[in-house]
């Protein structure tokens, strides 16, 4: 298994740091031709969703890319990764718009935005969540389902192989999420 990280910007490094420590190969995807080896999996972190919608298309990685969602490549999207991935983006743009979510980006306010809780995930217990200017899902849609909410908003969600959090479980100890996403078939 290879699993390829968006890496043109943001928290790419803290991935690849959990995978490293799960023992999991990956490689940084920068250009289209990283996209010539073998990907089984598809990580699209968070920082700048603006920034990274806008290089996806001047490095023409936004067609490739989709295609390979669309086809069902597992994806797990966080914070700026799940705006990438929903269809519907209140405060900006939608850019892979896979996943029938509708998003508020920067949803807390700029500076109240970041915070850590612990909160029930799925059928995986509690477990701590580390929100950055984070956005939060204002509704899911169609086949998506909740997997998780913190203070009466959806911030975890799924729909067949797109996993989505508006945190950021790169940032804490727990590497309960990404065995999770890593075991999506
Ligand atoms: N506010 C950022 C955006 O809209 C997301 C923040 C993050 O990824 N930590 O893209």
């Amino acid at each position: 298994m290879a699993v390829g990280i968006l890496a043109l910007q943001g928290a790419f490094a803290e991935h690849a740091a959990v995978l490293d420590r799960l023992g999991v190969p990956h490689f940084e995807i920068r250009q289209k031709r990283d996209l010539e080896q073998p990907m089984d999996r598809l990580i699209l972190p968070g920082g700048e969703s603006t920034v990274m919608r806008k290089l996806l298309g001047e490095l023409d990685l936004f067609e490739p890319l989709r295609q390979r969602i669309a086809d069902g490549m597992p994806v797990f999207g966080t914070c700026a990764g799940l705006i990438l991935l929903a269809k519907q983006v209140d405060g900006g743009t939608p850019c892979f718009a896979t996943m029938d979510i509708s998003v508020k980006r920067n949803a807390y306010g700029r500076q109240l935005g970041s915070f850590r809780t612990a909160q029930t995930f799925g059928k995986l217990g509690t477990l701590p969540m580390t929100f950055i200017r984070a956005p939060y899902i204002a509704a899911v849609h169609g086949d998506a389902q909740i997997l998780a909410s913190a203070d009466g908003n959806i911030v975890a969600a799924q729909q067949d192989k797109q996993l989505v959090t508006a945190f950021h479980p790169e940032l804490d100890e727990s590497t309960a999420i990404h065995e999770y996403f890593l075991q999506i078939q």
